[in-house]
């Protein structure tokens, strides 16, 4: 498995963003960057990026006509990104271009095109906000459609709410890339973020990648947060220079005291079920 965590970089200034992806660079997957970033660092924060050998996913959502939706796309693909997107609601016609455009500018450049993700509806936008737009049906409904659309156009993933992993999961197979924003490690806040699954919860469900901000840009220790939601996914993630000390095998609960003999995960992570009191437990003894 690889490391599924993309960090969104909403950060105010492109110099904090990469000090930030510095500093964590060695234990995620990919960094995102939107429209605030991109608009304020340009292309430049991009190629300092990549120069680091990190994964860029350029979040712009674009929707334009099919020629000038493959042009950025083109842009995109020269500028290394391995991830972009685009609004499904643009039409097949405009999905397939953007998908053709990054696969023959990658074979011109004898690289990897970047994964090219369609953007669903909105999670900021219910029921009501579609009837006004002259769509009758619902949210889910219509996530589907769009869903559809973009495979069917060639696309390779797109982003979902964590409401729609099962069911794009089961509707369009293994194959389909799922992004996943709106998660929060149990420990978090839950900011403005309102239907949200934890990392575990997510990647159970059928999500590939997982965008998460502020659960670990506005940590107190962003690296240490990153790797906390690794280990509660699958251990293994974590680089081996990056893995803290495992706990001994026989541990006091910290909330029961009562003792209990822990597995090898449990051990490495920290993390374990105390049966006796029915708790999940952060071992910090
Ligand atoms: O800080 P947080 O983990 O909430 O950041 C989530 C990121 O995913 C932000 O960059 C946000 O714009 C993006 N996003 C989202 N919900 C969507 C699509 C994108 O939160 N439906």
């Amino acid at each position: 498995m690889e490391n599924p965590i993309i960090v969104a970089l909403d950060l105010p200034s492109p110099r904090k963003a990469l000090k930030i992806a510095e500093e964590l660079a060695p234990v995620v997957g990919a960094f995102k960057i939107g429209k605030q970033l991109f608009i304020s660092g340009g292309p430049e924060v991009i190629r300092k990026l990549r120069a680091t050998g990190s994964k860029v996913f350029l979040d712009l959502k674009l929707h334009d006509i099919p020629n000038t939706v493959a042009k950025a796309v083109i842009a995109a693909t020269e500028l290394g990104v391995q991830m972009t997107t685009v609004h499904a609601s643009g039409g097949s016609a405009m999905l397939a271009a953007a998908g053709n455009a990054a696969h023959e500018q990658a074979a011109m450049l004898r690289g990897e095109p970047p994964l090219v993700l369609a953007v669903t509806v909105l999670t900021s936008m219910d029921d009501s906000d579609l009837d006004e737009l002259g769509i009758e049906v619902g949210a889910q409904e219509q996530v589907l459609r769009l869903a559809k659309l973009a495979i069917g156009a060639g696309l390779g993933g797109l982003v979902c709410s964590p409401q729609e992993i099962t069911m794009l999961r089961t509707e369009l197979g293994e194959e389909v890339q799922l992004v996943t924003p709106g998660i929060r490690p149990k420990s978090a806040k839950s900011d403005d973020q309102k239907r949200t699954m934890t990392p575990i919860e997510a990647i159970q469900a059928g999500a590939n990648w997982l965008v998460i901000g502020r659960p670990i840009t506005g940590a107190a220790d962003p690296k240490k947060a990153a790797i906390d939601i690794l280990l509660s996914i699958n251990p293994e993630l974590v680089p081996e220079n990056e893995r803290p000390e495992p706990i001994s095998e026989v541990v006091d609960c910290d909330e029961c005291g009562k003792s209990l003999k822990l597995d090898a995960n449990e051990q490495a992570t920290g993390r374990y079920h105390c049966p006796y009191c029915d708790k999940d437990i952060v071992h910090q003894k």
